[in-house]
């Protein structure tokens, strides 16, 4: 067998949604010449956005995937490369670090921005993951289009069940909101957009049990909080919103991670390992928008510029 190839560079990126990105752009300016792993699927998650309204410097608004496509142009055009692959595992006990690709292939990097972002999480429920792609999705921009004239049901109480049960209703005949507390987590203003439309209705203190359907979804068991009662809901589709799951499986047992997965940091993007960053929302479960994830791409560019220089630098003796 032969051995696995390998190529050196100063600063290797993990990730390329805009924390990822907006890092490429900075090192890449920074004339660092950022190798970024793109992961597969690329573009984290504005690629499973449509309309984003709130990211500075777009009055109109833009689309989520234009979003990243302008950010990965702007970041190519000052000698970021890509390469499309996941990074598997990895050995941050060695200099340069090593980053292990899904081909084989394996990083050199003598610093590394973790930008992995997190995914979207799901029920767990037996009957939902054998029904998922048959009509339970978690990703209503993307698979919304199938449902129309169908009762479809978005579970969660923040605002992406929110945005997911209005965007829903181009499609739709009529959308469920089950959520498990009676108050919604959501923002004001998305949830009053909600709340007054007239296709969208709400189901309160309320859990799913089951996902009905042998082929496709064809309704759920939905158990009512206050009292236990349990009963079915003829549905033909279920759009699950109830938060993520940080993207860090690969780090586990190499980076500090809190109890929820997320990456630990200090001084904003340090890690447990010095000369390895992080930016986004792989550690940031607070903010978590386009703009925050841009920013902290930005501060982790600059920390890892730093440390590049620091450690480039002649050290002074002691003699
Ligand atoms: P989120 O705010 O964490 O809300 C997740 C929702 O899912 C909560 O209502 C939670 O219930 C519920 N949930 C979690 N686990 C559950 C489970 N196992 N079973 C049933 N329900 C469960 O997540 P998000 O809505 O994805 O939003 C994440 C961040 O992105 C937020 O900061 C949000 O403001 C932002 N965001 C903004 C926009 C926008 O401005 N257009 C759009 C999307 C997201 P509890 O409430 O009981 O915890």
């Amino acid at each position: 067998m032969s051995a696995p190839s390998t190529r050196r560079v100063r600063v290797a990126l993990v990730g390329s949604g805009p924390a990822g990105l907006t890092a490429a752009i900075y090192l890449a300016r920074a004339n660092l010449a950022p190798l970024v792993l793109s992961g597969v699927p690329s573009g984290g998650q504005l690629m499973l956005t449509t309309d984003v309204e709130n990211f500075p410097g777009f009055p109109e608004g833009i689309q989520g995937p234009e979003l990243i496509e302008r950010m990965h142009q702007q970041a190519e055009r000052f000698g970021a490369e890509f390469v499309d692959e996941n990074v598997t595992s990895v050995d941050l006990q060695r200099r340069p670090f090593a980053l292990h690709l899904g081909s084989g292939q394996v990083v050199e990097a003598e610093a590394v921005i973790v930008a992995t972002g997190a995914n979207a999480r799901w029920l767990d429920l037996p009957s939902e993951q054998r029904l998922r792609g048959h009509g339970v999705s978690a990703c209503a921009t993307c698979d919304g289009f199938f449902f129309k004239g169908k009762h479809v049901v978005t579970i969660g109480g923040g605002d992406s069940a929110m945005e997911e049960a209005l965007f829903l209703t181009k499609f739709a005949d009529h959308v469920t909101v089950i959520h498990r507390r009676s108050e919604l987590r959501a923002s004001r203003i998305m949830q009053a957009r909600a709340r007054a439309h007239p296709k969208i209705s709400f189901l309160l203190d309320t859990e799913v049990v089951e996902v009905l359907g042998q082929e496709t979804v064809t309704g759920l068991k939905i158990k009512d909080l206050r009292n236990g009662a349990v009963r079915e809901l003829p549905a033909q589709g279920l759009f699950l919103a109830i938060g993520h799951v940080p993207a860090t499986e690969a780090f586990r047992g190499h980076l500090d991670l809190d109890a929820k997965g997320y990456l630990k940091t200090h001084e904003t993007t340090r890690t447990s390992v010095e000369g390895v960053f992080a930016a986004g929302d792989v550690y940031d479960h607070r903010y978590r928008q386009a703009i925050t994830a841009a920013g902290l791409g930005c501060m982790a560019a600059l920390d890892a510029e730093k440390f590049l220089a620091e450690a480039a630098a002649p050290k002074a003796s002691h003699a």
